[in-house]
């Protein structure tokens, strides 16, 4: 009864301080009130999303000065880099998943979380309004509203359909532990409707025929795990569906793992291809209707469909509408994510922080940044540096931008030459003085291809903890605003800005092999990958608990195989 509900105002107490909630029209209002021991009023910091990013934050954050209120759909941590495995059984889904008030709940810090989607940000009034959810969807129309002293954003992104016809209708995406089971039981399915009495052979073949659009890492791997599905498993149970499964894999742009080493994209290509896996690169999806797929040949522009099962979309990550809205809001228009500075504070903002897939260090920075570089190294201000300068600046840059290096490896550019001639073409030797305009010309256009940091759960961790640390620091940097000498290196802000470091990457390619590039260029593919993959992975798992679970499982599949039920 809304003219009731407007009246209602209710107190409770919680974890010894009071938190006021007033209704007004079937919304709540969740005002900061809450007083730490001292009496003073706590900072309230509400952190959207129980994700790497929001997880990692929370993880880390040991000042108890503050009051925490933390909003997700969702009242757990996913373990993502094992959701390939759930797709297929090799993994079972509580195994990667922990409740996020296991992992807070150990804290001094005031923590308190509210399971609910945040459907507007108003930066204006410091207001989230945020709908209960229930599984991760909405639930009615109640509505409340969170106060906070500091945003912290990481909702993470969704699936990116490019507006493609039929994608969201008819296929399978794989972001989330729901996604997995509804792939898992999809195959499954597929195989026992290719086993009725009732079908053409023609009928049977397109039922067995998964297509995966997408060959990034998580497109990859979920290639391999189905493929390992099917011929360690599947077809001991199905074997007349052996001659006539079919996987498919779609990329529009040349190779596979394309951000991975050449080596690892070789390797990759020729494990598949003898795996039967057909790969069709240059194929641009077109449309997807309910049985079939229609691909356009990038080179040729020739239309061509194919009948399918199943389809699994894995394209990359596009922006959720609560972030578009906000981005709307604060002038960030024609965005894909939300843009910070290097402290990760959202541009054209006060107090608000995003970190994760839903935001990118501002490009624009990081040129002023390379300016910057290039002017120190210039000391005579002629404009032109030696190829040693050049080398000197473009360390700089390497080390403080690893993304930069990390591109450059990747495509084998070691000099500066090199940079020149894959945008200029017409540089041949090293000796010659190189001009700083055309030499930052160079570098942004790598800097353009090479975009950002990579949306990784690496990336979006290390900004959750770096982002802890300064809010840890936040109460002595106040009391003494110069800042200690540590934090006073740049002279912009009070903290160190944020420095990705990069791990290395893994791209697990089935059969027990798996591809592995870690820093300084060291690339290893094999067995004794999968190893290492195995023992990173068991490491990495957010409690001793799930890790449990998750090498209770690898023994399983290794002793019993997976299991194929339709549960
Ligand atoms: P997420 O982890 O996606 O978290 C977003 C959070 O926000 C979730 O809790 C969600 O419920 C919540 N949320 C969503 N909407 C709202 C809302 N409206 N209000 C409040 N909360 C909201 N990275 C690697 O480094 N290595 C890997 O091997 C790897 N493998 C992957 C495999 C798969 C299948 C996938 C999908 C991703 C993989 N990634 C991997 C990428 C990695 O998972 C992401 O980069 C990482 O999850 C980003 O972290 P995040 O916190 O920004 O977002």
């Amino acid at each position: 009864n809304p003219s009731l509900s407007s009246l209602l105002v209710v107190f409770t107490v919680s974890g010894g301080s009071l938190l006021a909630y007033s209704e007004a029209n079937a919304s709540t209002q969740l005002s900061s009130a809450v007083a730490s021991e001292d009496g003073k009023k706590k900072k309230r910091v509400v952190v959207l999303g129980t994700g790497w990013a929001g997880t990692s934050f929370l993880k880390s954050l040991k000042d108890p000065s503050y009051d925490v209120q933390v909003i997700s759909p969702r009242n757990y941590f996913a373990f993502t880099p094992l959701l390939p495995s759930v797709t297929c059984g090799t993994v079972e889904p509580r195994s990667i998943v922990e409740p996020i008030r296991n992992i807070v709940r150990k804290k001094n810090v005031d923590i308190h979380f509210w399971e609910a989607e945040c459907f507007k940000i108003d930066a204006a009034n410091k207001k989230v309004y945020c709908k209960p959810t229930q599984g991760g969807k909405m639930d009615g129309n109640s509505e409340f509203v969170v106060d906070y002293d500091y945003l912290v954003v990481a909702m993470g992104a969704r699936a990116n359909t490019f507006n493609t016809p039929g994608v969201e209708e008819n296929c399978h995406f794989l972001k989330e532990i729901e996604d997995a089971q509804r792939i898992r039981r999809t195959v499954i399915n597929c195989f026992e409707r290719a086993s009725l009495p009732n079908l053409t052979d023609e009928e049977r073949r397109r039922v067995l025929t998964f297509v995966i659009v997408g060959g990034g890492p998580t497109g990859v791997e979920f290639a391999a795990e189905l493929h390992d599905f099917i011929s360690e498993d599947l077809v001991k149970l199905y074997p007349k569906a052996k001659d006539l499964v079919k996987i498919t894999l779609l990329e529009a742009g040349d190779h596979i793992l394309n951000m991975f080493d050449k080596r690892i994209t070789v390797f990759a290509e020729g494990k598949f291809k003898r795996d039967g896996i057909d790969l069709k690169m240059g194929s641009m999806v077109v449309k997807v209707s309910d049985s079939v797929i229609s691909t356009k040949d990038v080179k040729t522009g020739e239309v061509s469909s194919l009948p399918y099962g199943m389809v699994v979309w894995s394209t990359g990550i596009g922006t959720r509408p609560v972030i578009m809205d906000f981005m709307k809001q604060v002038g960030q228009v024609n965005r894909r994510v939300l843009a910070t500075d290097e402290w990760l504070r959202v541009e054209r903002t006060d107090s608000i922080y995003a970190l994760g897939d839903c935001a990118t260090i501002n490009q624009r920075k990081v040129m002023e940044d390379i300016s910057e570089i290039f002017s120190k190294a210039d000391k005579d201000s002629s404009g032109t540096l030696t190829v040693k300068e050049f080398q000197e600046a473009l360390d700089d840059i390497c080390e403080r931008y690893p993304q930069m290096e990390l591109y450059l490896k990747n495509k084998k550019m070691s000099s500066l030459v090199d940079i020149l001639k894959e945008s200029k073409g017409d540089i041949a030797k090293e000796s010659i003085e190189l001009n700083i305009e055309d030499f930052k010309l160079a570098l942004s256009q790598v800097d353009s291809q090479m975009k950002n940091l990579p949306a990784t759960a690496q990336v979006a961790a290390q900004q959750g903890a770096y982002l802890a640390s300064c809010f840890n620091r936040m109460e002595e940097c106040e009391k003494n605003p110069e800042g200690p000498v540590r934090f006073r290196e740049s002279g912009r802000h009070r903290f160190k800005p944020f420095r990705y470091k990069h791990l290395g990457q893994f791209a697990p390619l089935g059969g027990e092999q798996t591809a592995a590039q870690l820093p300084g260029d060291w690339v290893s593919i094999g067995h004794s990958s999968q190893w290492l993959w195995y023992s990173v992975y068991a490491s990495k798992l957010v409690s001793w608990r799930t890790r449990a679970l998750v090498i209770t499982d690898w023994t399983r599949r290794f002793i019993f195989g997976r299991d194929s039920s339709q549960i």
